[in-house]
């Protein structure tokens, strides 16, 4: 059995179950697995299987207290029609490079990839512990996440979910896609902050112990639906399996070859899931971490500092408008040696300073990661590019990917086959996608913009926004981030 430990103190040992339903450790430390577990199928076997049996066979080395039929129910009710390919994950080349598509789900974003499992996983380890309970899931989004995780738990018997995103801080399609959102279980507020003030409201929700006993009086019990859940980490890692071993199928890379990994990153949980399959044995040699102008990150790799006391930029990639990297921590854990005091004496220090920094040790067990950033205008200019030479359409957070490989390749010359980790289809930011491509387009409305880029670049409107054209809003509350306590008291009713 595999036990998951609080990146924060040595007394907690959890089950993969429990700490689904937990989500953050007692501490607020992140469960960790006490050891990242190895393939046991080899990659010529991982690559005749399709998506459901890849994940199956990755799921199973973490969540080692669900059975067989439980886990492959989970997985069955999660990859099936809601996805709009047969494979799942579909891979394009597009100027040497590998785009894995995470966003062919229900919400054209890559946080479909976990979402739509994690509620699965979340009844079934509710029910595998005797949980009575309702279970009230607690989420912050920078945008994506919201929407993905509302689809993921609309209608599920025993939960609700409630949704706190930036008012202004959010594209004018996602904040349409959740205030949009039908069934009853379902609650979307937005604040008047950014997605730190959201996430730091958030968690101290889960911390109050006052509320706690409160909402377990009258039969209710939060979780998490945020990348911090273990059970959103695990999905994560099964596409990055999966596209290697398609590579491999298809011979765009030889047996044992390695590749490079690119992936946009905010919140620190897409690039982890990378970290992980590369230490399950999946041939990836740099990780390459891309930041927007929201830099932290790359900072953070430059220098070993990690200093959030800076402004904050609103960018057209908004789902990685993040200062508080939260899955970082689980690397900090590992790279100090599974040391959860001196993480813990980190993540005090971050909380006190807003900054920490990490050993010279720590730093050289870091050297897998790379990090660069993309400004707003070389972003545009990747889309432009990319459209202008191939006719093929990223989105604003992928071509931050895109160009930090670009730079990276500069840099170091290193021109080993990399897959980009396209988080996010470009119907869900037209209006940036489209005014990079040619300034004409700013006059036109959102839905215009869709159609025109539909037009552009060759590819159906996704259902996602069919669906929201002439949708009625259902949510329209709004609050301070002092007020989110009353929020949820109020929504249900205690
Ligand atoms: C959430 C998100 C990201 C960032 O992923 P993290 O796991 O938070 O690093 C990047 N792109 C899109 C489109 C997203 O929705």
């Amino acid at each position: 059995m595999l036990f998951y430990r609080s990146t924060r103190s040595k007394d907690e040992t959890v089950k993969a179950s429990e700490a689904i339903l937990k989500g953050l450790a007692n501490d607020g430390g992140l469960f960790v697995p006490e050891a990242i577990p190895s393939l046991d199928k080899t990659l010529e076997e991982l690559s005749q299987m399709t998506y459901q049996e890849t994940a199956y066979e990755v799921m199973k080395l973490f969540l080692t207290d669900f059975t067989e039929e439980e886990l492959k129910d989970c997985i069955n009710k999660a990859y099936d029609s809601k996805f709009d390919t047969e494979v799942i994950a579909p891979m394009v080349e597009a100027e040497g490079a590998y785009y894995l598509e995470l966003f062919h789900g229900a919400t054209i974003a890559f946080k479909d990839m976990a979402l739509s499992i994690l509620p699965h996983l979340l009844i079934t380890s509710a029910k595998k512990n005797n949980v009575q309970n309702e279970i009230v899931i607690l989420t912050a989004t920078s945008g994506d996440t919201g929407k993905a995780a509302l689809a993921g738990f609309a209608g599920v018997e025993g939960t609700k979910i409630i949704v706190f995103y930036p008012k202004n801080g959010v594209s004018p399609i996602q904040e349409k896609q959740m205030v949009t959102q039908k069934g009853d279980n379902t609650f979307v507020v937005g604040i008047t902050g950014n997605f730190d003030d959201a996430q730091t409201g958030v968690k101290m929700l889960f911390g109050d112990k006052e509320l706690e006993a409160v909402m377990a009086n009258a039969g209710y019990q939060f979780s998490s639906a945020n990348s911090i859940n273990i059970g959103r980490l695990v999905p994560q890692v099964v596409y990055y399996v999966y596209s290697y071993a398609q590579l491999l199928k298809e011979g765009m890379v030889e047996k044992g070859e390695k590749i490079n990994v690119v992936v946009p990153t905010g919140n620190f949980g897409n690039i982890l899931a990378a970290y992980f399959a590369k230490n399950m044995g999946i041939p990836i040699a740099k990780l390459i971490c891309a930041s927007n102008e929201n830099k932290v990150l790359y900072d953070f790799f430059e220098t070993g500092v990690y200093d959030r006391n800076r402004e904050f930029v609103l960018t057209s990639s908004p789902s990685m408008d993040i200062l508080i990297s939260s899955n970082l921590e689980r690397l900090i854990y590992m790279t100090a040696g599974c040391d959860s005091d001196k993480n813990a004496a980190l993540m005090n220090s971050l909380s006190k300073e807003g900054k920490y920094t990490i050993t010279a040790d720590m730093k050289s067990n870091m050297t897998d990661f790379y990090g660069n950033y993309a400004s707003e205008q070389e972003t545009a200019e990747t889309i432009k590019e990319l459209y202008d030479n191939t006719g093929y359409v990223i989105d604003t957070h992928t071509s931050v990917a895109a160009t930090v490989l670009k730079k990276y390749q500069k840099d170091t010359q290193d021109m080993t086959k990399a897959v980009i980790a396209s988080t996010a289809s470009p119907f869900k930011f037209t209006r940036s996608v489209m005014n990079a491509i040619d300034a004409k387009y700013d006059s036109m409305t959102d839905f215009e913009l869709v159609d025109e880029l539909s037009k552009i670049a060759n590819v159906d409107v996704p259902n996602a926004i069919e669906e929201i054209r002439t949708a009625p809003v259902l949510h329209d509350t709004v609050c301070d981030k002092e007020d989110m306590k009353a929020v949820v008291m109020k929504f249900l009713g205690i």
